[in-house]
């Protein structure tokens, strides 16, 4: 196709008309498709049911370190847990401890911790005047979401092809002790697909913050969650062990959970960290809680058994989604290739494509595609306080549909690209 940009007025009016016409009969049918949040399908969940088996009224709850699983007691989770949980994070069981069902909820509790009673003895950011995090954007909107919600003020670092800037990281933390946070999806991160290469790693380790109490909060979401196998996939370097070879041990919260790997809000959620870390993170759990849900734990660690289940596991759901994830990348290409009015990221792995506009019209293309049935992520979520400066970024979540809808969801999006790139170039010519 040829690039929109080098078409003339004529040329573009007449596809306009062309396509606003192809719009309407796609908006009298009136769809509803769902291409906004990173979930599972029904398929997917189906994966997991062998999960409500492995324990039943007839079944042994004692777990390996002898903990009735149906009691209270075991704050720090169930032996196999912990050994299931250290293994997917990549650390020592030492420096892992489980909570509930949901990652988000411990960034949240941990982000708390520092508003409240401070991290590892450290002033309470509530008694600061000011406390920052730094944002590598597009980013994930719920991490931006639990910083907002303590009126955290939040700092801009644009993304790379290796990861965050870190010239711009580097040179912010060891300058502003205000500075406590940088949130970090460091594989197949949300939206944008990438996975921080190992220099880019070793740089986080080797950090000089200016705060005591700065830690890089490293969610990391995607860790087994590859949509090639035979092609290779994405590895990263493991941070907590770097920084602990960097002398820095107690500079990472590194998050993980079984949301996506087996049921989303009833699955196990873990913090790993230094021996030092996780201490000061128990104190404060302890007066939250008498222990969490113990009889989940022990159905994951018997189902799953250990990584070798896990990754079995993982390889199933994969091939669910690559194809899902193949439609979008081909209507994309066939409908937007060459018309350079759009790019968009060919993830190995994760949950998401990100979709890259021409500047200021990722609110118009999501509110058209919305006209005609198809709900995508608010445009702006992907950045701190909703807003995309460039008013460009879309992100694409193509998991939850089915390939027949992701398609017609697909077209409908290339549609609303189209008559929104067209209005604005025409728009721009006006003006210039
Ligand atoms: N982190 C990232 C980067 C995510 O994309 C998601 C889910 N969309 C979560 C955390 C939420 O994880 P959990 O269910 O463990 O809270």
């Amino acid at each position: 196709m040829k690039p929109f940009s080098q078409m003339t007025d004529a040329e573009l009016t007449a596809m306009k008309a062309d396509l606003t016409q192809q719009f309407e009969e796609v908006k009298g049918e009136g769809l509803s498709l769902d291409m906004s949040r990173g979930k599972p399908s029904k398929a997917q969940l189906d994966l997991s049911m062998g999960m409500m088996d492995v324990l039943n009224s007839e079944s042994d709850y004692i777990s390996e370190d002898g903990v009735d699983c149906r009691n209270y007691g075991g704050v720090y989770g169930i032996q196999e847990a912990r050994q299931l949980m250290a293994d997917l994070a990549e650390v020592p069981d030492k420096n892992i401890l489980i909570y509930g069902n949901s990652s988000l909820n411990i960034m949240f509790d941990t982000v708390a911790r520092g508003m409240s009673v401070g991290i590892m003895g450290n002033t309470p950011w509530g008694k600061l005047d000011e406390v920052k995090f730094l944002c590598p954007v597009p980013g994930y909107d719920r991490h931006f979401g639990v910083t907002e919600f303590f009126g955290i003020t939040m700092v801009n670092v644009p993304m790379l092809p290796t990861g965050p800037d870190m010239d711009i990281v580097e040179k912010l933390i060891s300058e502003d002790p205000s500075i406590k946070g940088i949130w970090c999806v460091p594989k197949y991160s949300n939206p944008t697909g990438i996975s921080y290469s190992d220099e880019t790693v070793r740089r986080f380790a080797r950090l000089k913050p200016a705060a005591p109490d700065f830690r890089i909060y490293w969610d990391n979401a995607y860790t087994v969650h590859h949509l090639y196998y035979e092609d290779g996939y994405d590895t990263i370097l493991e941070l907590v062990e770097e920084c602990a070879k960097a002398g820095n041990p107690d500079l990472v919260f590194k998050f993980v959970s079984t949301s996506k790997i087996s049921f989303p809000g009833s699955g196990i959620a873990a913090l790993a960290a230094s021996e030092a870390n996780i201490k000061d993170a128990e104190n404060y759990l302890k007066s939250q809680t008498i222990c969490f849900d113990k009889v989940n734990q022990l159905r994951h660690a018997r189902y799953f058994k250990d990584m070798d289940g896990i990754q079995a596991h993982m390889k199933k759901h994969a091939d669910i989604i690559r194809p899902k994830f193949q439609k979008v990348d081909d209507v994309l290409e066939k409908e937007l290739g060459g018309a350079e009015i759009g790019t968009w990221s060919h993830p190995k792995g994760g949950y998401f494509i990100s979709f890259e506009a021409l500047p200021g019209c990722a609110k118009a293309i999501v509110a058209k595609a919305k006209e005609a049935g198809v709900v995508m992520t608010p445009a702006g979520a992907t950045y701190p306080y909703g807003k995309d400066p460039e008013d460009s970024n879309i992100r694409i979540a193509p998991t939850f549909p089915t390939v027949e809808e992701l398609e017609r969801a697909c077209d409908i999006f290339v549609l609303s690209v189209k008559l929104v790139s067209i209005a604005k170039i025409l728009s721009d010519r006006k003006a210039g």
